[in-house]
């Protein structure tokens, strides 16, 4: 009924809007203290096979659990700490908190995690040892998990682009190209790069079911990733029809609102085992 609908967490139903009175000023200093006080909090959106739709694994989402503001997306304030040259503490909390998440579920070892990273990553040299020191300290086998790196920023610097994901690759880390479509990569460079994964950007996949052009668009993106030996991923599936479409023109993963939304990971272990009774 009306009150089980209700969230009883700040997080449950990942609202989209931060609050009913708009976004808070989002200034350095709020970002400083946003850090310092702990106010950086993930959800996990599921990813599964489109082949047999069981779940492979999630994908970490930062959400600022704001004092006045409420819950404000990644997008309102990832460009400021990247402007502002806090994008390295900020990683640094999104893969505490994501490896500590990861470290709690090593009864499913087969689940994959991935992460985002900026695109200022690029020019942390130190980035894919410590991030293997972390994993060793957690226990998570740095094969568990795939680094995300927008098709934008790998191709605005290939060259940094290639050395970073060459170390990540080195120690046994996956790296994806997210929202693939947008930018402008050649193939050249596509193929030059070591990712495993290509990840068809959600726009095209949410218009999947009304448009043509977007079907074309993602079919010859999966040939593509899958004539340069990738697995493709497509994000911002929103309807069963998109979902269909997927299976038939063999695409290997999906992720979207109408699988799931990113949820915080107390609700993880119940959706988990809500989808194994279906
Ligand atoms: P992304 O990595 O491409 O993540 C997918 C975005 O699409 C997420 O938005 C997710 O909540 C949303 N989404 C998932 N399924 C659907 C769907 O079916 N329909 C629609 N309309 N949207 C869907 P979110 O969480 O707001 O993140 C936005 C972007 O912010 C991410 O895009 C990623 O580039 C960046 N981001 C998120 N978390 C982090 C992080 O921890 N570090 C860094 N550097 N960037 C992050
Ligand atoms: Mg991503
Ligand atoms: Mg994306
Ligand atoms: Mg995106």
């Amino acid at each position: 009924g009306q009150v089980s609908r209700m969230p009883q967490h700040p997080m449950d139903g990942d609202q989209d809007v931060a609050s009913p009175f708009g976004l808070p000023d989002i200034t350095e200093q709020a970002l400083l203290e946003a850090i310092e006080q702990d106010q950086f909090t993930m959800v996990y959106q599921p990813k599964i096979a489109c082949r047999d739709n069981s779940v492979v694994g999630f994908e970490a989402l930062v959400r600022w659990q704001h004092p006045e503001g409420g819950l404000i997306r990644p997008d309102h304030f990832i460009p400021l700490a990247e402007s502002l040259d806090m994008i390295d503490p900020l990683t640094d909390v999104v893969i505490e908190q994501s490896l500590g998440w990861v470290a709690t579920m090593q009864y499913l070892p087969s689940l994959s995690l991935a992460i985002n990273l900026s695109a200022k990553t690029l020019v942390n040299h130190e980035f894919a040892d410590r991030l293997a020191a972390r994993c060793l300290e957690k226990s998570v086998k740095p094969g568990r998990i795939t680094l995300e790196m927008t098709e934008t920023a790998a191709m605005e610097d290939s060259v940094m682009a290639l050395e970073l994901l060459t170390r990540l690759r080195m120690k046994g880390f996956h790296v994806a190209i997210d929202d693939f479509g947008t930018g402008y990569s050649s193939m050249v460079q596509l193929a030059r790069l070591p990712f495993s994964e290509l990840k068809v950007d959600k726009s095209f996949v949410m218009t999947a079911a009304s448009s043509e052009e977007a079907r074309t668009i993602i079919h010859s993106t999966v040939e593509l990733g899958h004539s340069l030996g990738l697995d493709v991923v497509a994000e911002g599936v929103e309807d069963g029809n998109a979902l269909a479409f997927l299976k038939t023109i063999g695409c290997d993963y999906a992720q979207g609102y109408y699988i799931a939304r990113p949820m915080p990971t107390h609700h993880v272990t119940g959706w988990l085992n809500a989808r194994q009774a279906n």
